[in-house]
């Protein structure tokens, strides 16, 4: 599976949560209400990569994807245009 894709506007888009782009985790709610004091911070840390969705944005048009933690769906979110000034 290929660790990056091309937005619409024609930018390429990095996937791969190691390669340091600004990419974030979508953490579920049932991961914050879980009894975590057992837990070792590396196996948290893979926990959560595993239960996350990934959510990163295009630096060319900001648009915002959301990849399903199984590494399948892909969607996407485009900004609004810009608000007018002032409200
Ligand atoms: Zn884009």
């Amino acid at each position: 599976m290929s660790s990056r894709f091309l937005c619409e506007c024609g930018a390429r888009v990095e996937k791969n949560l190691f390669s340091g782009h600004g990419i974030a985790l979508l953490v579920p709610e049932e991961m914050v209400d879980k009894d975590l004091s057992q837990i070792s911070g590396e196996a948290l840390a893979r926990e959560l990569v595993m239960k996350s969705s990934i959510v990163v944005t295009c630096r060319g048009c900001s648009r915002l994807f959301v990849i399903e933690k199984d590494g399948g769906a892909i969607q996407s979110f485009r900004p609004e245009a810009d608000a007018p000034a002032g409200s």
